[in-house]
């Protein structure tokens, strides 16, 4: 999931992103307490040593495989995410970080990101993740209700989460994102504020706010094909999102990305580097990677990435190789979802071929056209399903 931004730098800028060519790492650490309701990540609740064996060492031969074609990048970004490495123990993700030195080149200032679900979190295991070199945590909040983390099955509560970020602010982080997800099943307007104002007072350096999205193969499709699914009213989901965005941007906080947010200088740029269309290695058994414009993973399950691996065959299970016009739309589409918007000088061409779908999201109210510039209104924000849909045909 994807930035030479740092605490301290200049704001980041997309000229920025495409002048200067950057790589990422993401590793996707398969393993979870249990299975949220809304999930379709591949993951394994799997809790033996040994399937965590096997895991490390599959991990370490697929590194192995991309190490020599790969020697002369260094990289820029590290995010580890999942599943949840936090589950993990202490040996097992010194392992991971050593696997990766030996075989990769990190550049000095590298962010490197750790996903951290609340209630993992031990002082020693904080400390542990600051000497591994990790400068970035996300903590999965979700929400601040109990009842509501009940309902989506998620393994802790509301005073795990304070108890997590209190102990990795005492181990020395100084970046530390918490993710949130509005219209849950059943939540209403004002639990929402509540969570928000629980959020404000851990003083976060960034957000990451979602909406629930319901897919087919989780629990939640489920029951929702069932029509037991209780959202709350469209209605209601919007005022969700509308009172979130003007509450974090009251606070300080700078929405630069459509689901992101942060105080100045904090800016992921893990993911400023997806959002510029730069490339990555993913590493890992549902991990994408984008190298010399081809996209593509060795596997779809934990099983399948164990079998492989121990046939030594890397073989793409999905892959996709991007032609010109389809990377320039991406691109595009891509820098879109930064609040400052798409450069126009560096989309001359893909702007005249799509120039009457612009206007007319322009007329819509979706788009706004400057001189420099193309960027989503606050309409298109909150609409940028329909605006990406009409310009990605
Ligand atoms: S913790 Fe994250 S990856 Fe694991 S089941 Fe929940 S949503 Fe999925």
């Amino acid at each position: 999931m994807q930035r030479i931004f740092t605490e301290g730098l200049p704001r980041e800028s997309l000229e920025r992103c495409y002048n200067v060519p950057m790589t990422g790492m993401y590793i996707h650490l398969p393993f979870c307490a249990k299975k949220c309701h809304y999930c379709d990540f591949v993951i394994s609740t799997s809790k033996t040593t040994d399937s965590k064996r096997s895991f490390l060492e599959a991990f370490e031969k697929e590194a192995k495989h991309h190490a020599p074609g790969l020697k002369n990048r260094i990289f820029e970004t590290l995010y580890l995410g999942g599943g949840t490495p936090s589950v993990l123990n202490e040996n097992e993700i010194t392992r991971v970080f050593e696997i990766l030195r030996h075989f990769f080149k990190f550049k000095k200032n590298a962010e490197i990101t750790l996903e951290v679900n609340p209630g993992d979190v031990t002082p020693a295991k904080a400390r542990l993740y600051r000497e591994l070199g990790a400068n970035r945590i996300s903590l999965g909040a979700q929400s601040f209700n109990d009842a509501t983390l009940k309902r989506i099955n998620r393994a802790h509560d509301a005073k795990a989460t304070l108890d997590s970020f209190r102990i990795l602010k005492s181990a020395g982080f100084k970046n530390i994102n918490l993710d949130l997800i509005l219209s849950l099943p059943l939540e209403t307007l004002s639990e929402v504020e509540r969570s928000l104002k629980v959020l404000l007072s851990l003083k976060p350096q960034h957000v990451s706010l979602y909406e629930l999205t319901v897919e087919e193969k989780t629990v939640f499709g489920r029951l929702n094909r069932q029509g037991k699914l209780k959202l709350p009213p469209e209605e209601a989901q919007l005022e969700m999102l509308t009172l979130a965005r003007g509450t974090l941007k009251k606070n300080g906080f700078e929405h630069y990305e459509l689901l992101n947010y942060a105080k100045p200088g904090f800016r992921s740029r893990h993911n400023l580097l997806y959002w510029a269309n730069q490339e990555y290695l993913g590493l890992g058994p549902g991990a994408f990677s984008y190298l010399e414009g081809r996209r593509f993973r060795h596997s779809s399950s934990v099983e399948e990435y164990l079998k492989k691996s121990a046939k030594e065959d890397w073989s793409a299970f999905e892959e996709e190789t991007l032609t010109f016009e389809k990377k320039e739309t991406e691109s595009f589409l891509l820098a879109l979802r930064l609040t400052e918007g798409v450069p126009v000088k560096n989309f001359k061409k893909w702007i005249q071929k799509h120039k009457s779908e612009i206007y007319l999201l322009e007329e819509k109210g979706l788009l706004e056209i400057r001189v420099s510039r193309i960027k989503l209104t606050s309409q298109g924000q909150l609409f940028s399903e329909t605006v990406f849909s009409e310009l990605s045909g």
